[in-house]
């Protein structure tokens, strides 16, 4: 399908990637066979593949990209920084500036009350983070049964240990005999895939009500936290029915367990507010922060805290965990530059103002195609969902592969879009244009023509 490569360099590469590389969520022997795309540059909404194609990322890198490929400040930043002092750690009572500062700044924009930060280098490492602090609070709080932490079916919560535990994933928790103790899981507020007969508002009550059962199961005195993603990422953009967080808030309220947001998507304006907890009036407890806190430009993450929570860890003695690059201060000079950038040009406010609602409106034409069941977003988040019958919402068969077939027609055709399962996903950065907006929605329509050619003859 793809075409036929001409420059000797990407052979070259490919040859590199099926002799010494082993590829993140790849089938390895496959991969050796196809060999992977080469990315060499960007700018912007762009890339350029090493064959010279031009494609728009409707993905933003993984959901990281929230400024723009090319902001040469965020590379000045680095390199002033690691001139200044490239590495130092903030273990045994030392610190260096850049993460106090950064800190400061990540704490105006959190809700209020969420004022402490600890800093990790990814998202995973927040959420490994997040599960040891929960139990440490309870543990501190005289509470220590108070263990069990629940998540949700098809919830992404990266891929360590206990991050790929709270994740629902089930081809994840296969491999390596997860999840960990102590770590239960709920359905998910999925109404297009598994709400059945019952109305979106029904089934948003449904699901919500499904975290009192467990609460219930598992004994409110043993269960720690709840965590969610406000709208699942990796798991397909789903966006819950409007009754399901109300429902949630009023469950959480009931009793005594703490809740952590994973902000790692839906944190630093993907959905048009600073966090994803501010568009669905959430009371997290902690955040999981990643992604859009640096673009991507270099890796960090984190675990935003509230001030009741921080008073008990206060009375807890060491806090025995911390990664060598915790808070690292290029990173963080990064995170800094790319913050002052999101808040002086006012990226977030436009994101809310014009092309959230600009890409909403644009996306939901597709609606009308043959081979979509639906197409739902929020921010600039979206999914379109590709079935065999619209009103039934009935599937392909699995091992027709329609989404597949739908990125590799996206990828031959210049653009990005991720296939969850046969749900077609994009994010793009935050920056996008209309006119980029107008060019996403015109070859992904190209592309389900294309595919719908294949799938339906
Ligand atoms: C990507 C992601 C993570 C994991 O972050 P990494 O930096 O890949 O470890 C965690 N939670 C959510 C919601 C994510 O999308």
């Amino acid at each position: 399908m793809s075409k036929p490569v001409q420059n000797p360099k990407t052979r070259e590469w490919q040859a590199m990637s099926r002799d010494h590389h082993l590829a993140p969520f790849s089938d390895f022997k496959q991969l050796a066979e196809t060999g992977p795309r080469i990315i060499t540059k960007a700018d912007g909404v762009y890339l350029w593949d090493s064959e010279g194609n031009k494609i728009l990322d409707g993905m933003a890198g993984l959901w990281c990209v929230a400024v723009g490929y090319g902001r040469k400040e965020l590379a000045d930043a680095a390199f002033k920084q690691m001139q200044e002092l490239p590495y130092y750690n903030m273990f045994f009572q030392t610190a260096t500036p850049p993460p106090l500062e950064l800190a400061k700044a990540i704490a105006e924009l959190a809700p209020e009350g969420m004022n402490h930060v600890f800093f990790t280098g990814s998202g995973s490492e927040g959420n490994d983070t997040m599960l040891r602090m929960v139990r440490h609070y309870w543990a501190i709080k005289g509470q220590p049964a108070k263990k069990v932490i629940i998540s949700r079916v098809n919830g992404y919560h990266g891929s360590t240990v206990a991050g790929a535990s709270l994740g629902g994933m089930k081809y994840m928790h296969e491999q390596g005999d997860l999840p960990i103790p102590g770590i239960v899981h709920i359905p998910q507020p999925y109404w297009f895939g598994e709400g059945g007969e019952m109305t979106p508002e029904a089934f948003g009550i449904w699901a919500a009500e499904q975290l009192e059962a467990k609460i219930l199961e598992v004994g409110e005195a043993n269960v720690a936290a709840f965590i969610a993603e406000p709208i699942q990422g990796a798991g397909g953009v789903i966006i819950p029915p409007d009754s399901y967080w109300p429902k949630i808030r009023e469950i959480l309220a009931k009793y005594d367990i703490l809740f952590v947001a994973d902000e790692v998507i839906c944190g630093f304006g993907r959905t048009g507010e600073w966090f994803g907890s501010d568009y669905y009036g959430l009371r997290p407890d902690m955040m999981t922060i990643a992604k859009g806190l640096t673009s991507g430009y270099i890796p960090m993450g984190g675990l935003i805290v509230r001030d009741e929570v921080v008073e008990v860890l206060n009375q807890g003695g060491d806090f025995n965990h911390g990664f060598t690059y915790s808070g690292h201060p290029v990173a963080a000079a990064v995170a800094l530059e790319n913050l002052r950038i999101l808040r002086e040009e006012k990226i977030v406010e436009r994101v809310k103002a014009e092309t959230a609602p600009y890409l909403q409106k644009r996306l939901r034409e597709l609606a009308d195609h043959p081979l979509v069941g639906e197409v739902r977003g929020v921010g600039l988040l979206g999914a379109i969902e590709l079935v065999q019958n619209k009103a039934s919402r009935e599937r392909f068969p699995g091992d027709v592969g329609v989404g597949m077939i739908c990125r590799s027609h996206c990828f031959s055709n210049g653009l990005i879009m991720r296939a969850v399962g046969d749900t077609m996903i994009i994010a793009p950065p935050l920056v996008i244009s209309q006119a980029e907006i107008d060019e996403l929605i015109s070859k992904a329509r190209h592309c389900l023509d294309l595919t719908a050619q294949e799938v339906l003859g």
